[in-house]
């Protein structure tokens, strides 16, 4: 007999990997529900509080591609074919990606979401829910709990649970509960706030914007991605103990003009000391667990299964590879599972596409993770070297 009710997944976080892993389990009929504690960020005016614009690179464009979204979004991305160090004394040196146009792009955060959530919504099959925070999960009633905004307590049922809800996932809070975990999270000792380069009086960009620019200065560095408005978001990065030593509006300028002093003039006195002394100063923390699953019910990908820090650009790169690779092993098994007469997947076969996804996921998640430290070093610090080894080599031209 065909079963009556459709198999229900229940996504925790509308973010940047929930409302991308629900397009992907919504071309399978099933009833997909995306709970999200924030409220609707397409009528939100309030900044997020999270970084404005990202890297995207292939591993994330295939991901968007699978499921015909990479166009539209890729259409208000900024191709950056390489970095542009800022050297001290002003010199600025382009070290490209590659010698055949590779490049990476700066995506607006903002944007990003709010395409996927637009996209979800078009979709039959897909329920959005915002101002939900999830605060319970019980796998084995296959029960999910929420504390809406206004207090109000709701419990709905699920058949499979994704945990896309960041690096402080309760997800894998209530999953550790049940799962023997292993967990490790490490914060590292920078720090980062988010300043701006606005556009040129003629409303054109101040500097180059096909590139990525970095500002290395050895333990620390500034960078810099080009928005479409013709501005670009800046982020300094920096250990804690230097950014409480910069008290004072003098103590800032004294700091700027002495370490970055080409980038004083393009964010201009007024801004920097506004946005630096009001903008958020972030936490940077690197997050690592295993297995990412629990039996048939729960699986946590994206930030909540690896946050890691920003240093590579593949956070959410990573976290939409989860999805696309998650796709695989459940297509895989329930190829070869479906019972005959039932449109819901055996969860026998759904178990075990959970369990070969966390299995065969995490060394590369790991080794991603420690390329993403590594490369602090190589933003902040090597990219000097090469740059110097670069310019010797057309000197000697
Ligand atoms: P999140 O973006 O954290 O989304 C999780 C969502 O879950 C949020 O909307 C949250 O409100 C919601 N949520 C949390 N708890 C609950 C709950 N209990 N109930 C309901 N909802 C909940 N990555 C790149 O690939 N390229 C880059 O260039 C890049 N640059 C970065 C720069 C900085 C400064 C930082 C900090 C990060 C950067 N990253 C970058 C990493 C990237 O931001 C993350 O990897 C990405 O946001 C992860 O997406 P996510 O959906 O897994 O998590």
């Amino acid at each position: 007999m065909a079963d009556t009710q459709p198999f229900t997944v229940l996504i925790v976080g509308g973010g940047l990997v929930g409302s991308l892993a629900s397009l992907y389990f919504a071309r399978r009929g099933w009833n997909v529900q995306v709970y999200e504690k924030r409220l609707d960020p397409r009528t939100d005016p309030t900044p997020s509080g999270r970084s404005i614009n990202l890297a995207l690179s292939v591993r994330g464009i295939s991901a968007l591609q699978e499921v015909g979204v990479d166009e539209a979004i890729l259409k208000t991305a900024i191709p950056m074919k390489g970095r542009m160090i800022h050297s001290l004394d002003g010199e600025l040196t382009s070290q490209p990606y590659g010698v055949f146009g590779e490049h990476i792009n700066s995506i607006d955060r903002k944007l990003l979401n709010e395409h996927l959530l637009n996209s979800a919504d078009a979709l039959s099959n897909v329920h959005t829910h915002f101002e939900h925070e999830m605060t319970q999960c019980d796998f084995d009633s296959k029960a999910v709990s929420f504390m809406k905004i206004d207090g109000t307590k709701v419990t709905v049922k699920a058949d499979l649970i994704i945990g896309a809800d960041g690096a402080y996932s309760r997800v894998r809070q209530q999953m550790m509960r049940k799962v023997r975990m292993d967990f490790s999270q490490e914060y590292i000792d920078h720090e980062w706030v988010e300043l701006t380069i606005p556009p040129r009086k003629d409303g054109s960009y101040a500097m180059n914007p096909n590139h990525l620019h970095i500002w290395p200065r050895q333990t620390f560095m500034m960078i810099a991605l080009p928005n479409t408005d013709k501005s670009f978001t800046v982020t300094l990065f920096m250990p804690r103990d230097k950014f409480q030593s910069v008290r004072t509006e003098s103590d800032l300028i004294r700091f700027f003009e002495s370490t970055f002093p080409d980038a004083v003039p393009l964010i201009g006195l007024d801004l920097l000391v506004g946005e630096y002394f009001k903008n958020p100063k972030g936490s940077l923390v690197s997050i690592k667990c295993s297995p990412y699953h629990y039996q048939d019910r729960c699986v946590i990908i994206g930030d909540a299964a690896h946050a890691m820090v920003p240093f590579y650009g593949q956070g959410m790169n990573c976290g939409f590879e989860d999805i696309q690779a998650l796709d695989e092993f459940i297509s895989t098994h329930l190829s070869v599972a479906a019972p005959s007469g039932s449109t819901s997947p055996s969860p026998l076969a759904i178990g075990e596409a959970l369990k070969a996804y966390s299995a065969s996921r995490h060394k590369d998640l790991v080794k991603i993770n420690d390329l993403a430290m590594h490369n602090y070093v190589e933003m902040r610090s090597d990219v000097t070297k090469v740059g110097y080894l670069l310019r010797k080599k057309l000197e000697a031209a």
